[in-house]
Order: C-alpha cells, then structure tokens, then sequence
C-alpha cells in the first residue's frame, strides 16, 4: 500500500486539474485573437474593501492573464447605492468601459445594497457567474448556457476524476442558488457528469448524518468549519468540499483557511476527497475563464457549432 493510499481517499487535486484546463483554454483563446483580432475581456465590479472579495478578484485576473485574458476591476465604494450600480453595470454593458464579453459582480455586497437587482442588470449574455434568472432557468431545463463556475467545477472534477455519478446517490449540503442549487441541477441532468439521484440537505434538514450516510459522493457548501465528521461519510464515498473558512490555528494561532469538511477525520472513509485550499476554489476560477471565452465567441459568431 503507497503512503497515499493508507491515508484513506485518493486527493481530488483541484489545482492541478485547473492548470490542465487553463492550458487548453490558452490554445483556445490564441485561436479566438486569430479570427477576432482582439482578446476576449472580462469586466469584475468590486464593491467596497472586503479583504477577502479582493483577493478573490486579484487571483481571478491573475488567472485570465495566464490565459490570455485581459480583464479589468471597476472599484466602487462600499457606500454605493443600488441604483448607481445598475447604471454602472449597464455603462459596462455598453461597453463606455472597453469591450465587455463577460460582466461579474464580486458578491457579497454590502447589506443595504438590492443585490438581486444589481446581479439581474448583467446581461443575460456576458453573465460568466451565471447567476441571471435567464442562465438559471436555461440550467434547470438543460439546456444550460452559463452555469455558475463553483457547481460546474465539482461536476468537472468528478468527471475528471472518473467518479460515476449515473445512479449514484449525490448528497449536497448547502442550496443557496450560487452552488448548492446548480449542482443540484447539474448532477441529476442527463450525461456525462449528471444522472444521479439528488437529496439538496440545508439548515433545516433534520439528522443530517442519517442524509449524508447514504451518499456515495457528499458534497458540503456551508460554510461552517468541521460540520461533515467522519461519522456522517459513508465508507467508500467520494466527498468534495466547497466550503471556505478562516480559522485561527488551535495549536499554532496562525490563521489558515478550511472546508466544511474534517478533512484529517473523514479522509479515511473516503473513496476521494477534496482539499481546501487547492480543491474546488482553483476551479471555480478555471470555469470562470472557460465561461468568459464562450462569451466572447458567443458574441462575436465564433462559437465552434453555433
Ligand atoms: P450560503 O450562506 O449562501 O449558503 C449556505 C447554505 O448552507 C444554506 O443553503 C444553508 O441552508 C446551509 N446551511 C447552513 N447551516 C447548515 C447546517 N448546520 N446544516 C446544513 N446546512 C446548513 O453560502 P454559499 O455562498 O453557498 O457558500 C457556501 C460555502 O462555500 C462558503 O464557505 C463559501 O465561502 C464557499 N464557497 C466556495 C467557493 C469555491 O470556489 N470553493 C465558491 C463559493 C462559495
């Protein structure tokens, strides 16, 4: 047995999986400035000074730069109103700020912002998050166009990965509509990827442990720290964690980030397991990227099949 093995789950390496596909999406994206003699561009709205908003922003530019795509932040103050940022998203949308193929907001947003109404002035056709009532509802008839980059990077890295999801049991914790809902969708859709039998478990489910024990691939989108133990994680399952959490270090008092998942605990019992950081974070970043050129080509008529 290799010393990985006796660990128990095989890692679902997120980082590694995203290099793969920012690789292939440079070769596209060079193929796109051939025939359009332009970049395709991505415009981020980040409001406000969240630290972690902004980190989150400098490493998805920092991504579309290594493939090639040129994006550029729009910093708005964190006082701004709701109807100031509807008109500032539909100036980008008139491109007054340079081409915009793809349009995200950084969420969150302060409180006393309508964020629903700030995430409805995108475009239907340059939303890379996909969180448009038009992407979400193209998603739910399959049919999808712009599917939100977290849950359509979990169903990428099973793919990847070979995990069989087609009469599987698919536990996700968590429903907001940015993740937990879409990968709903996406895993009980039809295909590769898709065709397994769903249970969406959220706050007000009840013995939570009795729904994830009978996963065989439980993903957790929470946001609660050490919420999946190994007591709840069939043996043998296939678990991904999407959670994101600061914590300050018990042992060391150093602040580091974890998932919603005992990652040391629960590895284990796993068939695979995602690490947090370098799991699902890497590519949601990588689906990011692939959404914003499927815009561009989109946009401009080039879109191989359209
Ligand atoms: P959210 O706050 O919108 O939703 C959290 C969900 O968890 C809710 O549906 C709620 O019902 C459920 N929940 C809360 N407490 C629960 C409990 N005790 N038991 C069961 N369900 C419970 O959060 P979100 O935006 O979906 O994000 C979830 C987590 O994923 C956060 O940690 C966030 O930082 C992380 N995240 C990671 C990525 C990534 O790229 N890896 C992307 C988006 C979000």
């Amino acid at each position: 047995m290799s010393g990985e093995e006796s660990q128990g789950g095989r890692l679902l390496d997120g980082k590694a999986l995203a290099a793969r596909i920012e690789a292939s999406l440079a070769a596209e994206v060079e193929t796109f400035v051939e025939v359009c003699h332009r970049r395709p561009r991505l415009v981020v709205v980040l409001v406000g000074d969240v630290a972690a908003s902004a980190s989150y922003v400098k490493s998805k530019q920092a991504a579309a730069a290594r493939v090639g795509i040129d994006s550029e932040v729009l910093q708005v103050e964190a006082s701004v109103q709701t109807v100031d940022l509807v008109t500032l998203i539909k100036r980008v949308a008139a491109e007054e700020h340079g081409p915009a193929d793809g349009i995200l907001v950084q969420l969150p947003l302060p409180k006393h912002v309508d964020e629903r109404a700030v995430l409805d002035a995108v475009p239907p056709d340059r939303d890379v998050d996909g969180f448009h009532p038009e992407n979400a509802g193209l998603l739910s008839q399959g049919r999808p166009r712009f599917v939100p980059c977290t849950a359509a990077g979990v169903q990428r890295m099973l793919i990847d990965a070979g995990i069989a999801t087609a009469g599987k049991h698919a536990v996700i914790v968590g429903r907001s509509d940015i993740v937990g809902k879409p990968l709903a969708l996406l895993l009980a859709s039809r295909g590769s990827g898709g065709d397994a039998t769903v249970t969406l478990a959220h706050s007000r489910s009840t013995d939570l442990g009795e729904i994830t024990r009978s996963a065989d691939i439980l993903v957790a989108a929470v946001g609660r720290p050490g919420l999946i133990t190994a007591d709840m994680v069939k043996p043998g399952a296939a678990v991904v964690d999407v959670g994101i959490n600061r914590i300050t270090d018990p042992v060391s008092g150093k602040s580091r980030l974890v998932g919603d998942v005992d990652f040391d605990a629960v590895r284990p019992h796993a068939s695979w397991i995602s690490p947090v950081p370098g799991g699902v974070g890497p590519l949601t970043v990588a689906m990011l990227l692939a959404n914003t050129l499927v815009a561009a080509e989109l946009r401009l008529g080039h879109r191989r099949g359209s």
